[in-house]
């Protein structure tokens, strides 16, 4: 038995290379990612999609590639290929972010692999997490009660809330038929999908009336909520935005927490596109409020820059989330150890995961607060100068004005009938150049071109272009359909 372990020892040596071989790999990756960041203000932020791979595949685990033919592989299959979420010209949907620290915090949470599930097992790990968790709470203004959770990502985060929700307001499965929640019709599918998730779809779900701003009326919410009252039903939450995806509109916080506290209902507030601009003034103004929520969803892989992997939920007590959350089993009786922290597994659906706190951590203790608020704040005004440059170029009709950074505008054609069709031809022109992407929706039934402005990357320079691209592709399919009757 001895020599077969060591034989079999020998044979996968290969998991746990040495220095050199260390080297060797470090080395490869990190040229193509220097290179990738040296190059990134050059490089598309769009690509169409090819069809096939471009190299082909060895089958996995079969054929062994060395390290450089790996990264020619992983290059050619991921870099021109769809969205670049590292390019500041990345304007579609909401942005992705890539700040180079916290990829290094990615790698040395990896290398180390701390387990930051449980207090017991690396209490730094842990600590650092919670500290991050109450650093948010505070920005939001939460009382010493709340706590919260570092999730993979906003749609996880308003999960977390809805069930926090549901939990606290004591929602059992008998009462579901008779509970009304409120959300609008600007709310994330992530808020439709958690209420899903938490068995929740069969209360009756109330579409909000939003006023000219696509914010939710709070008049109207409240007389809806007492007319749900009178028919015996039980109201018991509202789900509101602090930046819808859309077009970034802020529900009336202050005035939601009124009805909460009068009628007794849980207001949960998805924050994860917005939030962050919190940290700045113009923000904090519009926030007003939130601190008020009972649960709050946001997204650091958004408005911190960070890479995809971060969203986090607070919930406002504490407890509630424990109880909601809590499990024992007997093979875990060894971790409770008497500490001042929650156990990051106490509060979340999850129990092993990637020490994800670092990521934010090390570039919060290098660089402070004010790159970002900075940053923030430049988002902000690109969306202004953005909104008031699109509407001279002739042609062009704007949105409503921008709440935060997310900017909708499209092309009135001279048949107006065409409307759709001209501006589809745009995007569809935009993305074939690839210089900036943005992405579509659909507002008032019409075709609308949006621009969400969040990248850390994306600067004055890169709105310019924007508007220089737009300019060019007006004057193309203008004189197509000068030589062509139809546009198409
Ligand atoms: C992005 C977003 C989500 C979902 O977050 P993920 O991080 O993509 O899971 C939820 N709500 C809003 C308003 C968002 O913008």
């Amino acid at each position: 038995m001895r020599n077969k372990l060591l034989e079999l020892e020998r044979l996968s040596a290969a998991l746990d290379p040495n220095g050199e071989e260390r080297k060797n790999l470090r080395d490869q990756v990190v040229e193509h990612t220097e290179e990738f960041i040296e190059d990134i203000y050059k490089t598309k932020a769009y690509h169409t999609h090819k069809s096939a791979p471009r190299i082909k595949a060895t089958e996995l685990g079969k054929e062994l590639q060395d390290i450089e033919d790996i990264v020619k592989y992983l290059s050619a299959e991921l870099d021109e290929d769809g969205i670049n979420p590292a390019s500041g010209g990345h304007l579609g949907y909401i942005p992705g972010g890539g700040i180079y620290a916290s990829s290094l915090a990615d790698y040395w949470a990896a290398i180390s692999n701390r387990y930051a599930g449980v207090y017991f097992a690396n209490p730094g790990a842990v600590r650092i997490e919670n500290k991050l968790i109450r650093w948010v709470s505070n920005l939001i203004g939460y009382p010493a009660t709340a706590h919260g959770n570092l999730t993979s990502g906003g749609s996880i985060a308003n999960l977390i809330g809805i069930v926090s929700a549901r939990h606290g307001m004591q929602i059992k499965s008998r009462d579901i038929e008779n509970s009304v929640i409120y959300v609008s019709k600007q709310s994330h599918a992530s808020i439709s999908k958690s209420i899903q998730v938490a068995g929740l779809a069969e209360a009756h779900i109330r579409f909000v009336a939003m006023d000219d701003q696509y914010r939710m009326d709070p008049n109207l919410l409240e007389k809806q909520v007492i007319e749900d009252k009178k028919k015996g039903l039980n109201p018991f939450l509202i789900a509101a935005s602090a930046g819808t995806t859309d077009l970034g509109a802020v529900d009336p916080m202050a005035s939601l927490a009124k009805i909460c506290k009068e009628h007794n209902l849980w207001l949960h507030v998805d924050a994860a596109y917005g939030g962050f601009f919190i940290l700045t003034d113009e923000g904090r103004t519009k926030f007003r409020g939130i601190e008020l929520s009972d649960s709050l969803a946001i997204d650091p892989h958004k408005g911190m820059f960070l890479p995809y992997g971060l969203g986090i939920c607070i919930v406002r007590d504490k407890k509630i989330m424990l109880e909601a959350f809590t499990f024992d089993a007997s093979y875990l009786q060894d971790i409770k150890v008497a500490n001042e922290e929650i156990n990051p597994m106490d509060v979340s659906p999850e129990m092993t995961k990637h020490f994800r706190g670092l990521r934010m951590w090390l570039p919060l203790a290098l660089y402070g607060i004010e790159p970002f608020k900075n940053a923030l704040d430049e988002k902000l005004l690109l969306a202004k100068y953005f909104y008031s440059e699109v509407q001279k170029i002739p042609g062009f009709v704007v949105g409503p004005a921008p709440q935060l950074s997310v900017v909708t505008f499209r092309y009135v054609p001279e048949d107006a009938s065409k409307s759709d069709e001209f501006n589809k031809r745009i995007l569809d022109e935009v993305h074939k150049d690839g210089r900036v992407f943005f992405s579509s929706t659909s507002l008032e039934g019409k075709f609308t071109l949006r621009l969400a402005i969040l990248s850390f990357r994306t600067h004055l320079k890169t709105i310019d272009l924007t508007l220089l691209v737009l300019n060019e592709k007006i004057e193309l399919i203008n004189q197509e359909s000068v030589s062509k009757p139809s546009i198409s």
